[in-house]
């Protein structure tokens, strides 16, 4: 980090900064010209806020050269983490995985359908809300207790893990024999729940908030990794913008920047990001396309049925054709 002192700043002003960086435990180079004086800080500034610094009299400017992630951080670990799901079941690091399954668990007669109609187009993992977070209040709320045992009987069942959802750290001993824990767009930055998830030994599933840039999105699974949890999937699901057509508006620069900044894998969830089932499989496609790790997608037995997100929901047919796909995708890019 390097911050640029005004011009006229005192000798005693320097030594009562660079005494408090000191004290931080870091190292200063102090580089003095004719009319500024520059300080090089070398060592861990994750801890110091630069707005903070930037608010002080004496300083014009403060740049980082180092990102404030320092778990998540490539230029740290360069090889990419590999979350083990199971033994047979892996992301990242050029294992690409299809997750799949409703948006809602709505009946035990659906989630057994469609955990088995996608595990036999080759989905490893099932995915379904029994805690939703909805708009409104109104709306169909999720099964909660009794969605996570029905997701239960479909592990059961058809031999997936399962992918759902929490919304409240205290659900979390129901959660008991969930294999991925997702932590939804709307809690991206419920930064006590992350936390408390740094401490449970499961991997979780970070979605991007709708509106949150790919640094708060790293220095959200900064929050669960520094509770000594590294298994963390990042998941691009789309952000809001000023198009109205589709739901939200894909970001798939996303994909290849996260690989650059991160070890940590990235999939893709192309069904939330347009809210359109017809643009699920070209964006899937792409998102294969770009280098995603895996992909996470919507499907129902009876979309128009559908208690949430039947709009982008794919039927068991079209995700078959979709994974079939973006299987070519993947031979043609490997
Ligand atoms: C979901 O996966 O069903 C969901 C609610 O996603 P998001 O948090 O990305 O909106
Ligand atoms: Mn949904």
């Amino acid at each position: 980090m390097i911050a640029v002192l005004k011009a006229g700043t005192t000798q005693q002003q320097i030594d009562s900064l660079t005494g408090w960086f000191e004290q931080q435990g870091l190292e200063i180079h102090i580089s003095r010209g004719k009319y500024q004086t520059i300080l090089g800080l070398v060592g861990d500034t994750t801890k110091i806020d630069t707005e903070l610094l930037e608010a002080l009299d004496m300083v014009e400017s403060v740049k980082r050269i180092s990102e404030p992630f320092k778990s998540a951080n490539r230029k740290f670990h360069p090889e990419d983490t590999v979350v083990t799901i199971r033994e047979d079941i892996r992301i990242g690091g050029g294992n690409f995985q299809f997750i799949a399954g409703p948006c809602s668990v709505e009946s035990r007669e659906q989630i057994l359908q469609v955990a088995q109609a996608v595990s036999a187009s080759g989905a490893k993992l099932l995915r379904g809300g029994a805690f939703k977070p909805r708009t409104s209040p109104y709306d169909f709320q999720g099964l909660k207790g009794e969605g996570l045992a029905l997701l239960s009987e479909a592990k059961k069942q058809t031999g997936m893990p399962i992918v759902t959802e929490i919304m409240n750290i205290n659900h979390l001993e129901l959660f008991e024999d969930v294999d991925v824990i997702q932590v939804g767009a709307r809690n991206m930055q419920n930064f006590e729940l992350l936390r408390e998830l740094g401490r449970v030994h499961k991997p979780i599933l970070l979605k991007r908030g709708l509106a949150n840039t790919l640094k708060e999105l790293l220095m959200s699974a900064e929050y669960i990794m520094a509770g000594g949890n590294n298994d963390v999937i990042l998941c691009e699901r789309g952000v809001r913008t000023f198009e109205t057509y589709t739901r939200n508006t894909l970001d798939l620069s996303a994909v290849p920047m996260l690989h650059e900044l991160t070890h940590l894998p990235v999939i893709v969830d192309p069904s939330h990001a347009t809210g359109i089932s017809r643009l699920v499989k070209p964006m899937a496609m792409a998102a294969a396309a770009a280098g995603a790790d895996g992909l996470i997608i919507e499907v129902h037995n009876d979309p128009p049925r559908a208690l949430c997100d039947g709009a982008q929901s794919l039927t068991p047919e079209q995700f078959d054709d979709v994974v079939k796909s973006v299987n070519r995708i993947l031979e043609a890019v490997r």
